[in-house]
Formats: C-alpha cells, sequence, structure tokens
C-alpha cells in the first residue's frame, strides 16, 4: 500500500494512469468508503473564499472513523503525505486544503451516529463530525422537539468544522461558543488512533481539538447538548445612530441573566445612505415594512447600528403576554424612535434564515464569487477606536455584504480550549462578510483586511483573529502569545509528524 503512495506521489511509472493508482490504493487500504478521483479541479480544490485553489493527490470519502484513521496511517509511513479533512469547505483561505495532499470529505459520514441519549436527566444528541448543523437541527427539533443551544449563522457548515474553530452567534453570549456545548468527541489524531475524549478522559487531546483548527485530530463523533426547542421566534431589528448607545445597549443585553434578556443578540453596521446592499435597505426584516429614513437624527455619521435580537415562545403562550414581555425589554433600550423593524417566524426559520440570502444570492450569481471575509475578536476596551477608524471611515461604504458587531462574554469560553481571544472580559465579534465580484476589487480587499489587521497592530489593540490565516509562523506565535507553547506541546503529543490540516499553514510537514 506504501509503494501505491509512493507510485503515485512520485508519478514515475509512465505507462500508469492515475485511475489505475486510485483503485490500487484504495485495495490495498481495505476502506469502506471509496477514494473518489485526483479530484484535479474538483471540489477539494476551493472552498467559499474563492481565494486560493490547491490540488491535492486524492479525494478520500471514508464510511467512518476506521477508514480515517487508516488513511492518516497510510500517510504517517510516507515521508511527505499530508491529510486534510474537508468539513462543508467554507473556509476563506484553504483551511481545509491539501496541496498534494489527501483530503478526506467528511460529509461522506454525515449520516453516522445520530443517537439520543440523556445523562444525569440531561439530553444530548451524538453526531457525526461530518454532520452539517442544519440536519443536526431539523432532526432534533422533528423528532425530539430539542436542539442544540448555541449556533453560528448560517447551518451549511459541519460539526467538526465549527468545532476546530469555535462556532458563534446571537446564542453565543448566554451559552458559550459551540465548543462550550460538546462534552465527549470521538477523534481521529496524527497517528491514526481512535480516541474518545472529554473534560474527563484525554482532557488534553478534548481541550486542544476545540478551537485547535484540526490540528491535533479529526473529530469523528461529536456529543452535543440539547435543550427543549421553542415553536417560535420574534425576531427584531432597531437602528442607533450612536455607536456608544449601541454598544451600551448590546453590552447590557448580554450581561442580563436568563430570563431577563433576549435569546439572541447581534448586531451590524450599515451605511448611512439607501445603497440596496449596505445602506438603509437591508434593515427591514420584512421588505413591506421600508425604512424610514426621516427617523434619522440629523447628528447621525457615516454609518448606522443595528441590533438585532431574537425573543424565543411557544405556540400556547399567549401574545399579549409574549408582546409585554418584549417590549418590556425593548423599553429599556435607547434606539432610534420610529427604526424598528419585527417579524414573527417559527424557530427552524429563523435559525435557517442565513438559507434565503444564500438563495438569492445563488440567483444572482453572487454566492460563487469570491469572498476576502476579515474576522476578528476585539476587546470591549477597543471597541470604541475599531469603529472610529474602521466602520465610520474605512468600510464606510460597505463590503457588498453584511458587516457584523456583537458583544460575547470571555466567562463562557473555557481557557483550556485551543482558541486564543482577547483579554478583555467582553469582547466583540467584527466579521466584514464581503462578497466582491472577480476582478481587480478582490486584491484590493485582501489589501484593506490586512491593512485592518496590520493598524489593530500598529495601535496596539487587544484582538485575534477568528478564522485565523496566517502565512508566517511568527504570525502564529503572535497569534497564540502565551498559548503557543501549549500549542505547540499539543501538536508533539497528538501529530508529532504535522500531518493534519496543512492548509492551515503552521507546522510543516516532518518525516
Ligand atoms: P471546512 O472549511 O471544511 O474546514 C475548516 C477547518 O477545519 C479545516 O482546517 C479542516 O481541515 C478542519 N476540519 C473540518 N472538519 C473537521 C473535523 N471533522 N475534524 C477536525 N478538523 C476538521 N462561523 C461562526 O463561528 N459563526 C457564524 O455565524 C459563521 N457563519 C458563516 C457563514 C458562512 C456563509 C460561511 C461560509 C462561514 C461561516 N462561518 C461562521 C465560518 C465557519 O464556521 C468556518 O468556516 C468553518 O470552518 C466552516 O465549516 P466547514 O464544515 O465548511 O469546515
Amino acid at each position: 500500500m506504501i509503494a501505491c503512495l509512493g507510485r503515485i506521489v512520485h508519478g514515475n511509472d509512465a505507462d500508469s494512469k492515475p485511475g489505475d493508482d486510485v483503485s490500487s490504493i484504495s485495495k490495498s487500504l481495505d476502506l469502506q468508503g471509496s477514494i473518489d478521483s485526483f479530484d484535479i479541479n474538483g471540489v477539494a480544490c476551493k472552498d467559499f473564499g474563492g481565494l486560493y485553489s490547491v490540488k491535492p493527490l486524492a479525494l478520500i470519502k471514508p464510511f467512518g472513523a476506521e477508514d480515517i484513521a487508516r488513511v492518516v496511517k497510510a500517510a504517517s509511513q510516507t515521508s511527505h503525505l499530508t491529510v486534510a479533512a474537508r468539513g462543508n469547505g467554507h473556509s476563506i483561505n484553504g483551511q481545509a486544503m491539501a496541496d498534494e495532499g489527501l483530503v478526506i470529505d467528511m460529509r461522506s459520514t454525515e449520516g453516522n451516529h445520530f443517537k439520543f441519549l440523556t445523562i444525569n436527566g440531561s439530553p444530548y444528541i451524538d453526531v457525526s463530525g461530518g454532520a452539517l448543523w442544519e440536519d443536526v437541527l431539523t432532526r432534533c427539533v422533528s423528532r425530539f422537539g430539542l436542539a442544540p443551544r448555541s449556533w453560528t449563522d448560517y447551518l451549511s457548515l459541519t460539526v467538526g468544522g465549527t468545532l476546530s474553530n469555535a462556532g458563534v452567534s446571537g446564542q453565543a453570549f448566554r451559552y458559550g461558543p459551540q465548543t462550550s456545548n460538546v462534552i465527549e468527541l470521538e477523534v481521529v489524531t496524527g497517528k491514526g488512533e481512535i480516541t474518545g475524549c472529554s473534560e474527563t478522559q484525554n482532557s488534553e487531546l478534548f481541550f486542544g481539538v476545540l478551537g485547535g483548527l484540526g490540528q491535533f485530530g479529526i473529530i469523528t463523533r461529536a456529543r452535543v447538548k440539547l435543550q427543549p426547542a421553542p415553536d417560535m421566534v420574534r425576531w427584531i431589528r432597531v437602528v442607533y445612530s450612536e455607536f456608544e448607545e449601541f454598544s451600551r445597549d448590546a453590552e447590557f443585553l448580554v450581561s442580563q441573566k436568563e430570563g431577563e434578556s433576549f435569546d439572541y443578540v447581534e448586531g451590524f453596521v450599515f451605511s448611512n445612505n439607501d445603497d440596496p446592499i449596505n445602506g438603509w435597505p437591508s434593515v427591514p426584516l420584512d421588505p413591506d415594512h421600508g425604512f424610514n429614513p426621516v427617523r434619522i437624527p440629523k447628528t447621525a455619521g457615516s454609518v448606522l447600528y443595528c441590533l438585532e435580537v431574537a425573543f424565543h415562545y411557544r405556540n400556547c403562550d399567549h401574545r399579549s403576554t409574549v408582546d409585554t414581555a418584549v417590549s418590556r425589554l425593548l423599553g429599556r433600550l435607547g434606539f432610534v424612535d420610529g427604526l424598528k423593524s419585527q417579524l414573527d417566524v417559527s424557530y427552524t426559520e429563523f435559525l435557517l434564515r442565513v438559507r434565503q440570502a444564500e438563495e438569492h444570492a445563488k440567483a444572482n450569481g453572487i454566492w460563487d464569487s469570491p469572498h476576502p471575509w476579515l474576522n476578528l475578536f476585539v476587546s470591549k476596551s477597543d471597541i470604541v477606536d475599531f469603529d472610529r477608524t474602521v466602520f465610520k471611515k474605512m468600510v464606510k461604504d460597505g463590503v457588498g455584504g453584511p458587516m457584523l458587531i456583537y458583544p460575547l462574554l470571555r466567562n463562557k469560553w473555557d481557557n483550556r480550549m485551543s482558541v486564543a481571544l482577547p483579554e478583555g472580559e467582553i469582547f466583540y465579534l467584527v466579521a466584514l462578510l464581503r462578497f466582491v465580484p472577480k476582478g481587480p476589487l478582490v486584491e484590493k480587499s485582501v489589501a484593506q483586511n490586512h491593512e485592518i489587521v496590520k493598524w489593530c497592530i500598529k495601535e496596539g489593540l487587544d484582538f485575534k483573529l477568528y478564522l485565523p490565516h496566517y502565512q508566517s509562523k511568527e504570525d502564529w506565535k503572535r497569534h497564540f502569545g502565551n498559548q503557543w507553547t501549549r500549542f505547540v506541546e499539543r501538536k508533539a503529543s497528538f501529530d508529532p509528524m504535522a500531518i493534519l490540516a496543512p492548509g492551515q499553514k503552521i507546522f510543516t510537514r516532518t518525516h
């Protein structure tokens, strides 16, 4: 089998055809799944970012953890092969790619493990690392009336893909990121060992893998906390002209106890003009509501701020009870009078809300355009400066997509996880979700992202990149700061030859 991999790599057999090699590897690995193809221009060469294209050697569709372990072990017996787990390829900067390496299509395992269980009276679901969150949602709600507690905004992402980063959305202020909502994992390490891990069993591996950028193991199963799913959601947007008022209210809401706040808190920045994508029209939840610019205070600047909140309720709740609870919460906020939009939708419709935008963007052809996104965590202490320079000046005309900003609480994140965070107790998720047509604007957008990051470093902001992407070890060291040593030690323990997730460009494959 190793000989076969060697042949495929060196390609020195003039008569052999790629298909022959692939099938002989497949046979000698004795996979239950398949080695699909060389995938020269296929799915494994691309990601959602559309900025990089890298050719793998082969795309493997495993049946389960045993297949994945065999592939990793086989790679470890060569001198140079790497292995990238590919979730749904929604990375921006080639993180799920493997240059001349083996890409594992985790989606082929998505149906594995769907098992409900209770532990000490609390409900959990075991799901495959390759499952899409949207499927986890619909299956849990329809079969058990239960749902995970913490989400991402968009759910066509895999469980293993988001757990390798953090997984944040408007529920994270209360429950922490998705990485704080799993209690057990099954992982294939870089040594090709299938290992169960949790807070009490192989805890270094467990916490290492959570937010670990795929560096320590491939998540093949996750045990996710569940809670009763509400039936309905009142989804509300209110507008602010002053950043200080917006952030004060957002921070107030995320600091309240459960039952005394909304169930979801996010926000976004938009241009103070009538641009259909970047301006006022991006606010109304229902296009029939419209946006009345006459309400905007004369003192408003180049950008405005939208606080987006949601309130859960059940079909059996009286409308007046919901109205009263929502009015009481809104009554404590200082948004611009008359600039409010609301919609009642089912819980699953709310969580699948980005799907509609996706369909729309696909129809317009912009879903497949490049996405030079920039995601950051910025400490509360520096967010006013960030707003003043980045939002009010650098991107005041918008980025062709949402510019998210909402606060998160550090105490909901476990310090033992690998993800790097700013120091402050409250920090903001900032996301510039650019949709850029192919052409010179792509490079300009990437350059502007660099400029923003450079400015943050120069000004000494307390910040970290989320979904980080760096080219040099020095940058990675700076990113992890005093966690770098721990990160390196975990790599030495669980993937000593640096086989896994080469697309993150943190470590180089060794012999
Ligand atoms: P991939 O891009 O396929 O993989 C990402 C990394 O994880 C790679 O290094 C890969 O090798 C590794 N990996 C994949 N599967 C596994 C596994 N099973 N075990 C170990 N490593 C693995 N993020 C948020 O937090 N909140 C959001 O609201 C949010 N919204 C998004 C909306 C859109 C439209 C997009 C495109 C992305 C969004 N993201 C969001 C970012 C998203 O969480 C990450 O890009 C995530 O990595 C994508 O998941 P994926 O399954 O496509 O992973």
